[in-house]
């Protein structure tokens, strides 16, 4: 809808709705997407790395030869081949042991995060999650009329001392904290990355608290210096709800996601899968599991990781080279982001429209924030643009920058 259409339905909205507002990814997409724009504010895998034609041969088939099941409903838990494969490529990222039954498939992570959501969450709940947080789960959270506390992170990920914190305020003022949302590996928007040590430490304050911890790890493959640290699920059974998609590692346009659920909570999540989108498609879980099954598909990883860490170096180096004095960023060792902190004095919201001129987008800090904080940082990713179009996208922002401080 656009400013000018006028909403005749706003007495009819319910209660959920009326704080919704548009994001900002979504108001910029519009801009960025233009081809003279050189865009660091999606988050978009580099599809193109894809082998395509392979792909496409493997989805005639898929309807070809397999479409009466392909083709057909399926049922809400998701394909039993499907599952199996999950567990396997779980058990990759030292997840091991898990069964197939307590695999939930959904649409997408946003699916997972969606379910769980609508599990747990009832008006006026309280989620901690880490500050900045993912945007989308953030709206997940206030769909559920959630408050989102957030928690402070320094270079190491989450900090346990601030955790403990915010969990005491939060019983101090009577409210109830249900789970913490948790992205600690490659965090998006952060680029940081949960250290071995915090793990077994965060882990343990939620336990002592009875806080749920939804880990959501999207980019736990996609690491640049060796393996990335073991999931927080592959610590601890009890408690630990992780959600994974192919969306990084394959292709988002698929939708595929899952959710692995302690045995007891994976009915109600099928439950609520099933009043949301009955199951999910049949056509894209058969195209993972082919994909999964018949492709190269660690060495597709493995090509992902190489095109994303010279483009993270690229990135990282144009900002050292371009930046104004009083920047700084953060050191992704893996995933699509790095976050920048802008001199004293920018506001990167206010900025947007001057950085549209100069034909350089990103996303301004605030839009991973629930409390409108943020205005001092924006997100660039680096998985889409070229090395060559990240250099010329830092040195227009830089330009940008200059004249924001001059003023
Ligand atoms: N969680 C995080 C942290 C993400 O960055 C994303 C996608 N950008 C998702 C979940 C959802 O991804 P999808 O629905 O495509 O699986």
């Amino acid at each position: 809808m656009t400013g000018t259409t006028q909403d005749d339905y706003t007495d009819l909205y319910a209660r959920r709705v009326r704080g919704m507002t548009t994001s900002e990814i979504r108001a910029l997409f519009a801009v960025a997407s233009r081809p003279e724009v050189v865009s660091l504010a999606g988050g978009s895998p580099y599809i193109s790395a894809l082998p395509l034609d392979a792909v496409g041969e493997m989805l005639g088939r898929l309807a070809a030869e397999h479409g009466a099941s392909s083709l057909q409903y399926g049922i809400g838990q998701g394909t039993i081949d499907l599952r199996e494969r999950i567990c396997e490529v779980m058990a990759l990222s030292g997840i091991n042991g898990a069964s197939p039954d307590d695999v939930v498939v959904t649409v997408g992570g946003q699916q997972a995060i969606d379910l769980l959501a609508r599990l747990f969450l009832d008006p006026g709940d309280v989620v901690l999650a880490e500050g900045p947080s993912y945007v989308g789960a953030l709206g997940v959270f206030q769909a559920a009329q959630a408050q989102v506390v957030h928690v402070a992170m320094d270079d190491e990920g989450l900090i346990p001392a601030a955790l403990e914190e915010s969990i005491a305020a939060v019983a101090r003022s009577g409210r109830r904290a249900k789970f913490l949302y948790t992205i600690p590996t490659f965090q998006n928007p952060a680029g940081v990355t949960l250290s071995e040590e915090r793990r077994e430490q965060v882990l343990d304050i939620c336990e002592r608290a009875g806080l749920l911890v939804v880990e959501d790890d999207p980019y736990g493959m996609l690491s640049f210096e060796g393996d990335a640290p073991l999931p927080l699920r592959a610590r601890r059974h009890d408690g630990v709800f992780y959600v994974s998609t192919f969306s990084k590692t394959f292709a988002p346009g698929l939708r595929v996601g899952w959710i692995l659920a302690p045995h007891a909570v994976r009915e109600k999540l099928v439950m609520m899968s099933e009043a949301n989108v009955l199951c999910p498609s049949a056509f894209a879980q058969g195209a993972v599991t082919q994909y999964l099954t018949n492709m190269p598909w660690r060495e597709q990883v493995k090509t992902y990781r190489e095109l994303y860490r010279e483009r993270r170096d690229a990135l990282v180096t144009a900002l050292r080279d371009l930046m104004p004095a009083g920047t700084a960023w953060t050191h992704p060792t893996g995933g699509l982001f790095v976050w920048v902190t802008l001199p004293e004095g920018l506001d990167s919201k206010a900025m947007m429209p001057r950085a549209i001129a100069a034909r350089v987008a990103y996303v301004p800090g605030t839009g991973f924030y629930a409390d409108g904080t943020g205005t001092g940082n924006m997100r660039l990713n680096f998985s889409y643009a070229t090395p060559e179009r990240l250099r010329e996208g830092v040195r227009r922002l830089s330009g940008v920058m200059q004249q924001e401080l001059a003023m």
